[in-house]
């Protein structure tokens, strides 16, 4: 099948979640199962300062929205396997950020626009054409919007897939972009789904009623988002769609989170061997200025700092874990800036115990990833969650809530591979991190445990198969398959 993957992240060229590392290592691994998967993304500033290496403009167009006529050119990845291809907008993608503009809205429709240009090309000039648009979260979903309703006679035949990385994050905007979008005679589309989207134009609810198929990254979170509680006003929409909401697992790339090659981490290891992550535990107590004890816990955290991660409750325990526990702390992350302080003052009132390093930072989240003994994810919600995939990995034993993906990645017990609680309550998590160290002080259980999880195959390639299988059911929505 010939697939186009649209996406507003892709790792290695931009990443601010896990998002990038679907749309990156997904496509490599259906394409090694056979299928011509191709990848189209912004070209930010960014990737132009990073002087990622490109061919082209391999083509130029302009792109109509409201009132104004933007420059767009194409250029192509030069160094990647995996056909990719930049679209360089400079009204919309030449400025620092990638996302949290005022004008993200117009930024977005320009890119889905781009893309039907990007189509257009792909189709005349290399004369190839996807089975399969898989556009991924709001900033794409106005993509299946465009070839449902104006482009459906040039563009029909393919069939589109929705991937939600998560549900809280819709672009839910003024009720104006219709008409900026073009889509205004559609424009009373939201008022029809319910109150919670009425008055508004919704990038996502668009993608969702359009989209042939509609997945999300783990079972559980493609039951849970049915439920009001986790349905962020979409739940209706969502029913609606009958038995074409599904949940497929993530994969991480394992040969990029792999202990034994990391370049990040000082010594390598695997399953079976140890030794080496008891040197990246020392490594990391030093470099984060904790004392250096080889026998106490090291609690890592990977993590945006936002209330969806239920850090709050981390918050909230500190006093305690400090007092009842001999564990010391790593945090790193970025996000809300009273979350952010709140943990640098943990930071700087407990500077042994705990350590805060405020940013996005690759190269430490692999240390604390192989240095840490346990990572906590108390998530209050979680629609898949690579973190605890990449500590399973690095034998950093999980202990999160029992949601979304967390459900479906890890089990408490000593046939289990972590440790869970359920209620998003303070209590329920202090007493998952007391159960996790009581077994810690056990090194032999601990083992057992710790073990189970590294060798469990997170790889993409069950992913991709399932993938597969969706693309066939789209195909056949559409009358194709
Ligand atoms: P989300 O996509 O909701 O942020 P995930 O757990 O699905 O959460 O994916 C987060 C990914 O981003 C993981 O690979 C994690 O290691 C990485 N990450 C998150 N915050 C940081 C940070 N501050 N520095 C480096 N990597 C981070």
């Amino acid at each position: 099948m010939n697939v186009l993957f649209v996406a507003a992240e892709v790792a290695p060229y931009v990443k601010t979640g896990g998002l990038a590392d679907v749309a990156g290592a997904l496509p490599a691994a259906l394409r090694g199962a056979g299928h011509d998967v191709r990848v189209v993304m912004p070209r930010y500033r960014t990737l132009r300062e990073q002087g990622v290496p490109v061919t082209g403009p391999i083509g130029a167009s302009f792109l109509q929205v409201g009132l104004r006529s933007e420059e767009q050119r194409i250029w192509r990845a030069a160094e990647s396997e995996t056909p990719v291809y930049f679209l360089d907008i400079p009204a919309a993608f030449e400025r620092a950020a990638i996302y949290g503009e005022a004008d993200d809205a117009r930024r977005f429709i320009l890119f889905a626009r781009g893309v039907m240009d990007c189509l257009q090309h792909l189709r005349e000039v290399d004369g190839w054409q996807p089975d399969v648009v898989h556009c991924h979260d709001w900033h794409a979903a106005l993509v299946i919007n465009y070839l449902k309703s104006y482009y459906a006679y040039t563009f029909g035949h393919m069939a589109t897939v929705l991937t939600i990385h998560n549900l809280a994050y819709q672009g839910q905007v003024h009720p104006d972009v219709a008409a900026l979008a073009g889509l205004a005679d559609t424009g009373l589309l939201e008022n029809a789904m319910g109150p919670g989207i009425a008055n508004s134009f919704n990038f996502l609810a668009r993608g969702i009623l359009f989209a042939d198929l509609v997945n999300t990254v783990s079972p559980t979170y493609a039951r849970e988002i049915l439920t009001t509680e986790y349905g962020e006003r979409l739940d209706g929409l969502l029913r609606s769609k009958g038995d074409r909401v599904v949940g497929i697992l993530n994969g991480i790339d394992t040969t990029l989170y792999d202990p034994m090659t990391d370049r990040h981490i000082i010594a390598p290891y695997r399953a079976g061997d140890v030794t080496g992550k008891a040197a990246c535990k020392v490594a990391l107590q030093q470099l984060c200025g904790l004392a250096v004890d080889p026998a106490r816990p090291v609690l890592g955290i990977v993590s945006r700092l936002v209330e969806q991660k239920g850090l709050d409750l981390l918050h909230a325990i500190m006093p305690w874990l400090l007092r009842e526990t001999d564990a010391q702390i790593v945090v790193l992350g970025s996000g809300q800036p009273y979350l952010q302080e709140a943990f640098l003052r943990h930071g700087e009132q407990a500077g042994d115990r705990v350590a805060v390093r405020i940013g996005f930072d690759a190269a430490l989240a692999q240390k604390i990833y192989a240095g840490s003994d346990a990572f906590l994810m108390p998530s209050r919600f979680e629609p898949c969650g690579l973190g605890q995939l990449i500590a399973l990995r690095y034998g950093s034993v999980p202990i999160v809530r029992a949601t979304g993906g967390l459900v479906d990645t890890v089990r408490e017990g000593l046939d289990g591979n972590g440790f869970v609680f359920h209620r998003y309550d303070p209590k329920d998590f202090g007493d998952a991190i007391w159960r996790a160290l009581q077994c810690y002080r056990d090194p032999a259980s601990w083992a057992v445990v710790r073990e189970r999880g590294m060798r469990e195959d997170h790889s993409w390639a069950t992913a991709a198969r399932q993938y597969e299988g969706v693309y066939t059911w789209a195909r056949q929505v559409i009358g194709r398959g």
